[in-house]
């Protein structure tokens, strides 16, 4: 078809020729390709197409309606382009894009259609369709944040802790640590997998290399977490319909395991890469573009997949009247459950205030911020703590953290800003002296290597021995070395009279007592 003959000019002619032939029923719900390219078919017929339905050819390869217009459907395709041809035959499904969800995908990894791409066969098992788009739970359905998504970082659950339910969007420049954030959260989940209370974890891959992929399924394997964990992929090199829509498919993911009654954890890696499929996809369906060439419902996008991620209410007869419940899911319904998401987002040169970060920042619960140069400064993870905030998580925070860590984040921007200034050299009185000692050691403390995630038990006992000066002697190349000491000192002598307590979310002068004579004996050795 040559370019400049319009869509709706071929189907007028096509309408023409046809007249008086009686064609109503077969255009209802079969159409013919009128144009194609760059991912996006135009078809004429399917006169009762719905918005978001999925469309499939005779080649099995499906598209998902996006433009009802006048005279044709506007659709995207989620196979390869070049597969499609003018004049092909597509039928409606009547069904709306949904992805079957079940246990058997656990382990497994997927593209956004829920097809197997690790080559390990077929998925096991009882499957239930989920929509990929759905409404989000309204306010009844829902309960306060109050329990804690451990991520097993000191930093995070110290000074950002976040909530089962919560979104904490993780937002810094490239090659600043975002993925291995979320990767070890996810590691992190194995001990409430051994527990018999799963964390289910999604990671779902946006625009990613397939390579880049591949060693995250190695490590979540080698790391024992493949077991509650679930992959989707949708790579650089798939149509960018499947990439804009990979994260929907792991929210829909997310709310089978929510619905049940169970928690989820979704990871969104990342978001400006999916906004940029979905740029890609609307402006060669001609919509309208607004600011950087967004379309102008970009904020909605990505609005309406956050607001998933939800604690639901304990109460089953309410959480089964919920908004928007698949067939499949009706009865199955059960109180409780929540969907935690972090989103993932990357800025340019540590721009927060460009348009896509600026929407997410304020659609989420508080963002932890990575910083380019406390990352190559060593203090990995790099969290840029005077900028990151989670505004929900506190209240899921366990008491005993709360306590010890409670003006953590506080002394440490004060120690940042102090550290600028006592750059200039001079003399410092001791009480600035003493502030710049603690902040360096807490700063050493907060260092975490990757994939080491620490029991919160753990966290708290180290944490108090920053938080309370317990340092004060100790080198500062020999922080490591105590940490690693002390926590075994505990586990060795002290596992039911501090470990186990601190556990129970209890912190007592007795257990203070003893964590400072084990810190005391220990910072001897690593004073000299
Ligand atoms: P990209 O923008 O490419 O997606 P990213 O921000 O997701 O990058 P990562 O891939 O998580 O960053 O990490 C970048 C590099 O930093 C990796 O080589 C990783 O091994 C290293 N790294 C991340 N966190 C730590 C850490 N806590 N300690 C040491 N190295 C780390
Ligand atoms: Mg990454």
């Amino acid at each position: 078809m040559s370019e400049n003959i319009k869509a709706s000019e071929v189907s007028e002619v096509l309408r023409m020729q046809l007249e008086g032939i009686d064609t109503s029923l077969q255009f209802d719900e079969v159409g013919t390709v009128l144009q194609v390219s760059d991912g996006v078919v135009r078809i004429y017929g399917l006169r009762n197409a719905e918005a978001n339905e999925l469309l499939e050819f005779d080649n099995g390869i499906k598209a998902v309606v996006m433009n009802l217009e006048e005279d044709n459907v506007g659709a995207v395709l989620l196979g390869p382009t070049d597969q499609i041809k003018e004049g092909y035959i597509v039928k409606r499904t009547g069904r709306i894009a949904s992805i079957n969800v079940g246990e058997g995908m656990l382990g497994r990894v997927i593209n956004p259609l829920g097809e197997p791409l690790d080559g390990k066969g077929d998925i096991a098992g009882e499957r239930f369709e989920m929509p990929l788009e759905r409404k989000a739970p309204g306010v009844i359905f829902r309960q306060p944040v109050n329990q804690p998504l451990q991520t097993g970082l000191k930093a995070v659950d110290a000074m950002i802790p976040i909530g089962r339910g919560q979104r904490e969007l993780i937002i810094g420049d490239r090659q600043t640590g975002k993925t291995s954030i979320a990767i070890d959260t996810i590691i992190n989940q194995r001990s409430n997998f051994e527990a018999g209370d799963p964390v289910y974890c999604i990671y779902v891959a946006i625009g990613q290399k397939g390579s880049t992929v591949a060693t995250i399924v190695n490590t979540l394997k080698e790391k024992g977490a493949l077991d509650y964990t679930i992959v989707v992929s949708a790579t650089a090199s798939d149509p960018a319909a499947l990439q804009y829509f990979a994260p929907f498919a792991g929210a829909a993911i997310g709310e089978y395991f929510r619905d049940s009654g169970r928690h989820a954890l979704v990871v969104y890696d990342d978001l400006s890469k999916q906004a940029v499929a979905y740029r890609e996809v609307s402006l060669i369906l001609k919509r309208p573009s607004g600011r950087e060439a967004y379309p102008g419902d970009i904020f909605y996008l990505h609005s309406r997949l956050l607001e998933r991620s939800a604690k639901i209410i304990n109460q089953q007869e309410v959480a089964s009247q919920m908004n928007d419940l698949p067939e499949s899911m009706k009865g199955k319904v059960k109180g409780g459950g929540s969907l935690t998401a972090l989103p993932i987002i990357e800025t340019q040169a540590g721009d927060v205030a460009a348009y896509i970060p600026t929407n997410v920042i304020s659609i989420t619960d508080g963002q932890i911020f990575l910083d380019t140069d406390l990352f190559n400064q060593g203090n990995r993870p790099a969290i840029n703590v005077g900028i990151s905030v989670s505004r929900v998580g506190g209240n899921a925070q366990i008491k005993a953290m709360k306590k010890v860590a409670g003006t953590l984040k506080i002394d440490q921007a004060q120690f940042r800003e102090l550290e600028a200034f006592t750059k200039f050299g001079g003399d410092m009185d001791p009480v600035t002296a003493l502030t710049i000692n603690k902040g360096q050691k807490n700063t050493r403390l907060l260092v975490q290597p990757q994939y080491t995630p620490m029991p919160v038990e753990q966290q708290i006992a180290i944490l108090y021995c920053g938080t309370h000066g317990l340092l004060k002697s100790v080198k500062l190349d020999k922080v490591h070395e105590f940490e690693k000491n002390f926590l075994l000192d505990l586990q060795n002598n002290h596992q039911e009279d501090v470990l186990d307590v601190l556990k129970k979310g209890i912190i007592n002068d007795e257990v203070s007592a003893i964590i400072e004579k084990v810190a005391e004996s220990i910072a001897k050795v690593y004073s000299k």
